[in-house]
């Protein structure tokens, strides 16, 4: 009976251990996804958040947008909208109307979508693991409306090195005045 009370403990200690192991060789590798980002994140809290039911987001948006924003569709590439030079400006939720995007974080990167280098301020979205469609990608979505805005990858250019990858369809351009 000791003898196994031993053996348990000593399992316990070893099992401890290779935990704690885990956790340094966690640390010291490189992080690939998570350097992006903060993937971790819940819906941020914010004083101006928005909520609608579903019925009322559908009575807003159009079908494209709805099923982009709402439900995490993705519009075809070179589809055109937002995809364009527009000169200086920013780019808005069309769910929430909040500021994400600057024209001058803009760049082509040739995948069909906008693109940009980082978004307006850190808290302007928040990020999500999404694992459908047998990839692990990173959803950027929007903080003030939890809409679905597209995904982030950490092949862009520098200073970030970040590719905001974004469907045009749910971006609405305001030129500076
Ligand atoms: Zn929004």
């Amino acid at each position: 009976m000791n003898g196994t009370i031993i053996a348990l403990a000593a399992c316990a200690a070893t099992v401890a251990g290779v935990i704690a192991l885990a956790g340094q060789a966690a640390q010291d590798a490189p992080k690939k996804e998570t350097s992006v980002v903060n993937l971790d994140m819940q819906s941020p809290q914010r004083p101006d958040k928005v909520v609608r039911t579903d019925e009322e987001w559908k009575a807003r948006l159009t079908p494209e947008q709805y099923k982009i924003l709402r439900n995490k569709g993705t519009e075809p590439p070179f589809c055109g909208v937002n995809l364009e030079k527009k000169g200086p400006g920013t780019y808005l939720c069309v769910g929430c109307d909040l500021e994400l995007f600057r024209a001058g974080n803009k760049f082509d990167s040739g995948t069909g979508w906008p693109s940009f280098c980082e978004p307006v301020d850190k808290d302007a979205v928040w990020y999500k693991t999404d694992r459908t469609h047998f990839m692990t990608r990173t959803e950027i979505l929007c903080s003030r409306c939890d809409g679905h805005l597209g995904h982030v990858f950490d092949d862009g250019p520098p200073p970030s090195g970040l590719r905001y990858c974004i469907n045009g369809t749910v971006l609405k351009f305001v030129p500076e005045k």
